[in-house]
């Protein structure tokens, strides 16, 4: 990647120099100590190019041409772009704010994907939402990945954020399934939620990884058909299988 992105812990305070003493801040991908990010995993994160799948965003395409994984799929969203690749460092930013409780990660995910060359910052009568969990799942974790790095980007991007949907049972983990299997597992598990207000007529649905897009068309399949808005997705990884 271009620039300084050496990601140091900010001017820290009595509390924050009591836990850097008692858990040193290390960097996610190669243990460096002081760092998020050292300046070597920073510049070593796979950044999804301009081009690519006018669906999708599969990388390695033409911006106009549509990749053989999106031909005679009916998805339901616009496009979906991510800013790096599911691989290296950025697979293990978004493991350490998934299941590492790193959650102050989620604001520096958002400053980097927002300045990755695949992404076009929204305008601005864009909703941002973002992928739910079910409440057992968020109980466990405590916290949402997906929303903290949402709530994150809104504050970046100037952008409303709302929680537009719920997931309304809990649905066994996506990663050991293929495609289709993806598909059904997630058929109906989300809903909107009753007390979301109305929000602009385009959404931006944030989620930490693209995979098959299976989640993203399920979410987008039940914001643009209660809502009639255009739906696009934005992620801050996205697998590519060669
Ligand atoms: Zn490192
Ligand atoms: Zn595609």
């Amino acid at each position: 990647m271009d620039g300084d992105l050496t990601f140091r812990v900010p001017e820290p305070g009595f509390i924050d120099n009591l836990l850097s003493v008692l858990f040193p801040l290390r960097c996610v991908h190669c243990g460096a100590f002081g760092y998020w990010l050292c300046q070597s995993c920073a510049e070593a994160l796979t950044a999804i190019g301009p081009e690519n799948c006018s669906r999708c965003g599969r990388p390695g395409l033409d911006k106009v041409a549509t990749c053989a994984e999106c031909r005679g799929r009916n998805l339901p969203f616009g496009f979906a772009r991510a800013a790096f690749r599911f691989e290296g460092p950025g697979r293990s930013l978004v493991h350490a704010l998934k299941y590492g409780g790193q959650q102050r990660l989620a604001r520096l995910m958002a400053a980097i994907s927002c300045s990755a060359a695949s992404l076009t910052v929204p305008e601005k009568d864009v909703t941002l939402t973002y992928v739910p969990l079910h409440r057992s799942k968020l109980a466990s974790r405590g916290y949402n990945q997906a929303e903290l790095y949402a709530k994150a980007l809104s504050r970046l991007l100037d952008l409303p954020l709302t929680g537009l949907l719920e997931k309304k049972h809990p649905t066994p983990p996506q990663n050991r399934l293929n495609s289709k299997q993806r598909q059904n597992n997630l058929a109906g598990s989300f809903a909107l939620r009753k007390e979301a207000g109305p929000p602009n007529s385009r959404i931006l649905l944030i989620d930490d990884v693209y995979t098959t897009g299976s989640t993203a068309a399920e979410c987008a399949r039940v914001l643009c058909g209660g809502l009639g808005a255009r739906v696009d997705v934005w992620t801050f990884a996205r697998t590519v299988k060669e």
